[in-house]
This record gives C-alpha cells, structure tokens and sequence, in this order.
C-alpha cells in the first residue's frame, strides 16, 4: 500500500492524520526494508522531525490493528515492521538481520514438498512460511569492516594495558618506598619507645 492509500484509509476508518502518524507511514512507505521503531525514530531525527519512540510504538500498533504491517522478529534486533505491499500472495523472502533489506523469492521451492507431505500426512496444508536471515552483500562488507576496525581497537587496548601495568610498577615502587618511609617511622616510634623508658 502507498502512502496515500494508507492515509486514505485512516480518513475512512475515522483515525486523524497526526503529525506522528503522517511522519511514521511516510518513512515506512521510503523504505522497503524492515524497520525498527528505533530506525524510524534516528530516519525522523535526520530530518529534524522529532517523534518519541513511544509515538512512534502507537502509530506502529495502530497499523497493526488495521492490518497495514507486516512484523518479523529479528532476534537480538527487536521486531522490525514494513508496510503490507500488494507483492506476491505467496512469497519468500532473504532478509539481512543487519539493515532489513529484503529480497522475493520467485517461486516457491517448497510446493513440491508440501504437496508430497500432503499425502504423506493427510494433512491438508492452508499455509508455510520460509524466511532466510543473512546479511545482505552492503552488510557483509561494513561487518568485515567493523571486524578488522574492532581488531585494531583490541591491539590498541593491549596497549593501554601494558602501559597500565607500567604505571602498577611505578605504584609498587612508591608503596616500597612507603613502606621505607614506614619502617623510618618504626625506627622513630622505637626511638621514642627508647625515649620513655627512662620516664617508667
Ligand atoms: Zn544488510
Ligand atoms: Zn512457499
């Protein structure tokens, strides 16, 4: 569904065009790929267009009851949404669990099977559903970038370590020399000690 379809049919179901809800169907009729309500909170950001995360879950809700969504679950990722597109009645998808890019599948691999299963299990199928999760060919190169960027970050840290453990040395020398200072003062306290004796 488009943008307009969509306000449309809020106009006809009664719901007002909010400033929230305009912003958040616009962004999800631009991008194709499955969003977050926190991707769609930082899109709007970018634009200047400030819209609590909160808003922004009422408007995703609202969509939801009206059947305009189309929700997966992403793992460590949350759930990401994308808007119902009049695609293919039956389709499966490759979807990156990184950025939600999301490719169609042509023809299902999988009717062969399921009439087979059919069959075998007097079952009679209604429904399937096939979804690979990967990262798309963008994400597997900002991965290896990030992987090598985060190698140097460990060296780097390594580093710091060793010069940390420098500094523990340098401590330990000025505790040695404390405890020189503190075996001075035992020498002072006995001195003292010395010193009283004559008074007892
Ligand atoms: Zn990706
Ligand atoms: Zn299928």
């Amino acid at each position: 569904m488009t943008y307009e379809e969509i306000t449309e049919t809020l106009r006809q179901r009664g719901f007002r065009l909010t400033a929230a809800r305009k912003h958040v169907i616009k962004v999800l009729d631009q991008h194709p790929e499955y969003l977050g309500a926190y991707d769609i909170h930082h899109l709007l950001e970018a634009t200047e267009m400030h819209i609590g995360i909160s808003s922004i879950y009422r408007v995703l809700e609202m969509l939801q009851n009206l059947n305009l969504l189309q929700q997966e679950e992403f793992g460590q990722g949350g759930i990401r949404y994308r808007l119902q597109r009049p695609s293919q009645p039956h389709a499966h998808q490759l979807i990156c669990s990184r950025c939600g890019r999301t490719e169609e599948l042509g023809d299902c691999p999988l009717s062969h099977w399921a009439d087979r299963l059919e069959q075998d299990s007097g079952f009679e199928i209604q429904a399937h559903w096939l979804r690979f999760f990967g990262l798309c060919p963008a994400c597997q190169i900002t991965e290896v970038r990030s992987q090598k960027s985060e190698a140097r970050g460990q060296r780097s840290e390594t580093r710091d370590r060793k010069s940390d453990v420098g500094g523990q040395r340098s401590e330990t020398r000025d505790r040695k020399s404390d405890v020189g200072g503190q075996r001075s003062e035992t020498r002072d306290q006995r001195s003292d000690a010395r010193g009283q004796k004559p008074e007892a």
